[in-house]
């Protein structure tokens, strides 16, 4: 996904890129083997626009995953939403990138990136921001998909997902205070 960069003025200029499935099953296989698949194709939106020499990126990746639960096991919609800035500055021909192996990055697709995602060099009229992507996205990839941060899982006893049935179990240890004090209330009221 290229973005041509020599035409770029003052005032910014909107870009949309969309994430295509196959190029996603190449650099995200590991996500999809993990049973996380892509809902619908992401999004990229930039704003570029140039400062004196350097070129300032400014945008937002969107994205939708049709993911599994790793508490209660169920399928989930995951959103994933990523904003970002990076700010490139010019190598001349006869100058190299800080890091070695950012001299091929250059050569290859324009631009090398510094060692955090927010600057980096640019040379040439366009750029190549596929590898800049995979980067961005990886930072919202979830470790654990959770369908929400408080899923309360399967019940431990018989294995009901609680999410969808409230099975009444009784639990080994009471899971809330309000649990606790429901127990309570159950035995003094049974004694009576
Ligand atoms: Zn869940
Ligand atoms: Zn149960």
């Amino acid at each position: 996904m290229k973005l041509p960069i020599e035409h770029l003025k003052k005032s910014p200029d909107a870009f949309r890129f969309v994430i295509e499935r196959g190029w996603w099953s190449e650099r995200f296989a590991d996500v999809e083997d993990s049973g996380a698949r892509l809902a619908e194709e992401p999004t990229m939106e930039i704003r570029a626009r140039t400062a004196g020499e350097s070129v300032h990126l400014e945008g937002e990746f969107r994205g939708m995953l049709d993911a599994e639960c790793g508490r209660c096991t169920r399928r989930y919609r995951h959103a994933l939403r990523e904003s970002f800035r990076l700010v490139l500055a010019p190598l001349g021909d006869g100058e190299t990138p800080p890091d070695p192996e950012g001299l091929q990055d250059l050569e290859r697709s324009g631009m090398c990136l510094g060692k955090d995602l927010e600057t980096g060099w640019y040379r040439g009229p366009e750029i190549e921001l596929d590898a800049f992507f995979v980067e961005i996205i990886s930072l919202e990839i979830p470790m654990q998909p959770l369908c929400r941060d408080e899923c309360p899982g399967l019940c431990p006893v018989c294995g009901s997902n609680r999410t969808e049935n409230n099975c009444n179990c009784d639990d080994i240890k009471p899971s809330s205070p309000f649990a606790a004090l429901a127990a309570l209330k159950e035995k003094t009221e049974g004694s009576s």
